[in-house]
């Protein structure tokens, strides 16, 4: 896979300050405020930052999380993880694989067939339809 790599100073001046904050400096967006939350068009969730292929809409569900939920990446080198400790939780942080933008993360509550729920921020993902 091709990466993609910037500067801070070049993501600052290609992201809008939301995007920046939450994708760049790993910000999460308040719950229920996000555009994709009850989003239920057909199509391809793409990275906001680089445009990689994240999740297909098939595999969105409402968790009630207030935030936009998925059972499974679109495809296996679609996302990075890391653990993460912040806020006194262990948690798996979801990245993009290739410009290592700040998804969301990762909980094994999920509905079948994975049981994984990929938390991730609206302003994160951008919804190219079918
Ligand atoms: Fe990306």
């Amino acid at each position: 896979m091709d990466r993609i790599e910037k500067s801070e100073k070049e993501w600052k001046t290609a992201l809008s300050q939301e995007e920046f904050d939450v994708c760049r400096l790993k910000a999460t967006e308040a719950p229920f405020t996000g555009k994709y939350t009850y989003c239920k068009d057909d199509g391809i969730y793409r990275c906001a930052c680089c445009s990689n292929e994240l999740f297909s809409s098939d595999t969105k569900y409402d968790s009630g999380s207030g935030w936009p939920s998925f059972w499974q990446p679109i495809g296996e080198n679609s996302l990075k993880y890391e653990k993460d400790d912040s806020y006194g939780m262990l948690r798996i942080e979801v990245m993009c694989a290739k410009c290592d933008a700040h998804l969301g993360h990762v909980f094994d509550d999920g509905p079948k067939p994975t049981g994984n729920r990929f938390c991730i921020n609206s302003v994160s993902l951008k919804l190219e339809k079918h």
